[in-house]
Parts: C-alpha cells; structure tokens; sequence
C-alpha cells in the first residue's frame, strides 16, 4: 500500500517537474528567456504570504550576453519607461542598472545563453497600492520585453 502512494507520489512530482508553472513553491519562480526579445510569460503573480520571492530567470538560448542579453527587473510600473530609458546609458558591467535608482526593487545580473541568475527580495519591499512590472533593461529590449507582477491574496 505504502508503495503505491509513494508511486503515485512520485509521479506527481514528476508532473508537476514537467511544467514551468507548478514548480512547488509558489515564492520561487522561475522565468525563461531564449535568443529572442521575449520573457516566457507577461505575468507573474506571487501569494501574499510569501516572506521572500525568489525569481530566477534561465536564459535557453545560445547567444551571448554581449548580443542577446537579458535581466529581470522589478520596478514599479509608473516609472518603467523612465528606469529603462535612464539604464540605457549605463554600463553592461552594471547589469544596465542606472546607478543609484532606489525605484528598483529588484534585479538580477544580465546573462547570455546557457546561464541563469536568481534574485531574492521581501514583498514588505513594495509599496501598497503601487502597480509593479518587471522588464528587461538590455539596450532596445526594454518597449517590448515587460510583464506584469502582481501580489494576489
Ligand atoms: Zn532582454
């Protein structure tokens, strides 16, 4: 009997490996980029009840950071635009984070294919009532490649 539960336990498991959205923890998430100008997904949502987030983001393409390169950023929605516009005229060794920008709440380091980056925040970071979106500041990705946060429950 024992047996049987843990098989079916297993397979469960497996399922649910099987899918980018069911990965267990709803706090840790996982976004994937390819050699296009393009997240997985435009949205993300994460419980309330989260302590801390983690977000990774897994670059599957083959191009290098230098062509191809992507980060996750999570700034309040208001301020994409400007953020974005003001991270073009930072350096790639920065991540194309402008230096000193306290909106951000979070970001990881740019990577190129076969790489991955995983940042960690607390969700008391974001201010209530503020609308969050997370984009991509490599020069030119950031009109298009932007999504959606949003704390649900
Ligand atoms: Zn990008």
């Amino acid at each position: 009997m024992a047996d049987k539960a843990d098989a079916a336990a297993e397979d469960a498991l497996l399922l649910a490996d099987a899918s980018d959205a069911a990965d267990g923890d709803p706090c840790n998430v996982t976004i994937k980029v390819r050699d296009s100008i393009a997240f997985s997904t435009t949205e993300l949502s994460v419980p309330s009840t989260c302590s801390e987030v983690s977000v990774t983001l897994e670059h599957i393409g083959q191009m290098p950071k230098t062509a191809m390169g992507h980060n996750w950023v999570l700034l309040p929605a208001d301020d994409l635009q400007e953020i974005a516009m003001a991270a073009m005229t930072a350096t790639a060794e920065s991540s194309y984070i402008p230096e000193g920008e306290d909106r951000i709440v979070a970001y990881t380091k740019i990577i190129g294919g076969g790489e991955s980056d995983t940042v960690t925040f607390s969700l008391s970071d974001l201010e209530e009532g503020t609308e969050y979106a997370y984009v991509c500041t490599f020069p030119g990705h950031w009109s298009v490649m932007r999504g959606k946060f949003t704390v649900t429950g």
